[in-house]
């Protein structure tokens, strides 16, 4: 599928400030930096996430020009969105200028669609039934007929949200995914709690409402065990559901809830049940990261995407299934 490529990928979309250099075909991942920003207070302020990126930028650029011959890259690529306006333009800003620059072309591509393709190039997964589940995005993901196929979806907030909302309240700081599973792994006394599951979607407003609620009258500990029993429960049915509809016996998990290691264990023993392999792969490249930038990067650039300077604009709001996947036989060996 084409002789080799090497991509520059920066990552820019919310908390991390990332960049990553990748080889195609070997995946051979030459270079990953990242710089994360953690609030002082509340969740992400967007104008304080970009400027820590602003900050950042040049360090990390120059970490990785020392481990990387920058001016051997193919193409420049950056997380043109989904993501917060003011972070992504300090990526943008910064891919346009290497692009400018090196005189690569510049490819802008879609950050849930990266965290999927760098899932199934660490896997090797050929067409698994995809649970990408983020800060912002709870979704049940298939390739179908050339396309991203929704089949279901969080109908008010994603289960990211959900845990940085609770840990927010009770003062667990951001984010607060980990902090909750560090707790959780210290209960095991189930607390109940709303269990919203509607064919593959799924609804968590309640179930905040309802936690949210319960802070100072319950142990922290057994409110985040349930937390994550009966939300990762309701995920793991609906990712179920869509493997069983498609007879598809291959599973993964792509964002940043998926460094959770309850998570991934339900996630397991769901696949083992109907002789389906869950494919895991290394917990770091759960979260944001620069190298999945770079290689959606080399994935659109040989479906022929290229941007000029003019129109390499950002786009906060734009959809997966508005996104080309990865070209057939990619992850076949
Ligand atoms: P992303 O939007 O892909 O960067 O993912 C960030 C989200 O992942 C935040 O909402 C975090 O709270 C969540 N997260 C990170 N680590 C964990 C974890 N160990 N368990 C659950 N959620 C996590
Ligand atoms: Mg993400």
């Amino acid at each position: 599928m084409g002789g080799p490529l090497t991509c520059i990928g920066i990552e820019s979309t919310a908390h991390t400030f990332g960049i990553g250099v990748v080889k195609y075909p070997s995946f051979q991942i030459l270079c990953e930096v990242r710089r994360v920003y953690r609030p002082i207070s509340g969740g992400i302020h967007p104008s304080e996430a970009a400027k820590h990126h602003v900050e950042k930028a040049v360090e990390a650029l120059k970490e990785t020009a020392s481990k990387v011959d920058i001016k051997k890259v193919d193409i420049v690529a950056f997380a043109r969105g989904p993501g917060l306006g003011p972070c992504l333009r300090v990526g943008a800003a910064l891919a346009r200028a290497l692009s400018l620059k090196l005189e690569k072309p510049l490819v802008g591509v879609n950050h849930a669609a990266s965290h999927i393709n760098i899932a199934r190039a660490l896997t090797k997964a050929v067409n698994p039934v995809v649970l990408y589940v983020s800060g912002g995005n709870t979704q049940v993901i298939h390739v179908s007929e050339g396309k991203y196929v929704i089949l279901g979806e969080t109908e008010d907030i994603a289960v990211g949200n959900l845990m940085d909302a609770f840990a927010r309240r009770a003062g667990l700081g951001f984010p607060g995914g980990p902090r909750v599973m560090e707790l959780a792994s210290k209960s095991s006394r189930l607390v109940k709690l709303p269990y919203s599951v509607k064919g593959m979607n799924i609804s968590l407003s309640g179930m905040l409402t309802m936690v949210e609620g319960l802070i100072g009258k319950e142990p922290i500990e057994d409110l985040c065990f349930s937390l994550q029993e009966t939300v990762f429960s309701m995920l793991i049915e609906v990712s179920e559901r869509a493997m069983a509809m498609l007879g598809v016996d291959e599973f993964i998990i792509a964002g940043g809830v998926g460094a959770n290691a309850r998570l991934r264990q339900m996630a397991g023993e769901m696949c083992r049940e109907r002789n389906a392999v869950f494919k895991d792969y290394p917990v770091e490249y759960y979260a944001d990261n620069g190298v999945m930038i770079a290689w959606e990067g080399i994935i659109q650039y040989m479906l022929g995407e290229r941007l000029s300077l003019e129109e390499s604009t950002v786009k906060p709001r734009w959809r997966i299934t508005d996104v080309k996947p990865s070209p057939k036989g990619l992850y076949e060996d």
